[in-house]
């Protein structure tokens, strides 16, 4: 793997992160200002400075370093810039440069196919937990899109890589499990723990994951990652058993994760007797 291929690959990611923080803004700015009659073009339309809306020159766009430069602040009415952009990107140029790295498939025709369209659905993943770390909510447009382009992956593996039907079987399995399992927690709670966004979404990645056993592995280290960032708050007291936490962003932290690495970590379980 050349070293060539991994700053390629970096600056594509970096510029997808940048775009996913214009499009969580963008739409946000839509949905709150439909009454206004205001609208902002989510793909045209020169990125603007979220509080003073002054378009940005092109030596303002350089994802992180012209946040580093201007210090975190506009260049036009210094309010500050939330360090939340630069990490989106830093972050979605990270989670492409590991995909590349990690991808559990050969690099021919099926493998890229699949490659390229993970990297358009991990983008919409992204701007979805973004959204749910922002504004506590998952919005249904958004997952409806996901939800195609995951149908379109399957179709594609149905056509063109001779899967069978045990595959079909197998992403329903995914489906049911990943969103019946919030379902159960949303109807029992009666949606005080977990929002009916969350149903979607798990319904969503379970099926992405095509599989019960990653579905269930991707709910349970979901949990641990959410448990491990609720301890310094529950300690601090900042957060009680009746704060909302969006679950979204942890369980696609996990599908990440098993989208690279859930087959080799399966095969690990099984080797070590653990029955999966
Ligand atoms: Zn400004």
């Amino acid at each position: 793997m050349s070293f060539l291929y991994i700053i390629i690959v970096f600056i594509v990611g970096i510029t997808f992160g940048s775009f996913s923080n214009a499009f969580v803004w963008r739409f946000h700015q839509n949905k709150s200002n439909k009454k206004k009659n205001k609208s902002y073009s989510i793909v045209n339309g020169r990125s603007m400075c979220p509080h003073c809306e002054h378009k940005l020159s092109y030596y303002d766009l350089v994802p992180v370093l012209s946040w580093i430069v201007l210090a975190g602040k506009c260049r036009y009415c210094h309010k500050r810039i939330s360090i939340s952009y630069p990490l989106t990107e830093l972050f979605t140029a990270l989670v492409f440069v590991a995909s590349f790295a990690y991808w559990p498939l050969k690099f021919n025709g099926q493998g890229i196919t699949l490659f390229v369209l993970w990297f358009i659905i991990v983008t919409g993943l992204i701007i979805l937990a973004l959204y749910d770390i922002k504004y506590m909510l998952l919005p249904n447009e958004i997952i409806i899109v996901l939800f195609c382009l995951v149908l379109l992956q399957i179709i594609i593996s149905l056509i063109f890589f001779d899967k069978n039907y045990h595959y079909i079987i197998n992403n329903i399995i995914g489906f049911v499990i990943g969103g019946g399992i919030f379902y159960l927690l949303f109807q029992i709670s009666k949606g005080d723990w977990i929002g009916g966004g969350d149903v979607k979404l798990g319904a969503l990645l379970g099926l992405y994951l095509g599989n019960g056993n990653l579905a269930i592995l991707m709910i349970f280290i979901a949990s641990i990652i959410g448990t491990l960032f609720a301890i310094p708050g529950l300690i601090k007291r900042n957060i009680g058993p009746k704060s909302q936490i969006p679950y979204g962003p942890y369980l696609i932290i996990a599908t990440i994760v098993l989208a690279l690495f859930g087959s080799s970590l399966i095969k690990w379980l099984i080797s070590h007797g653990v029955y999966v």
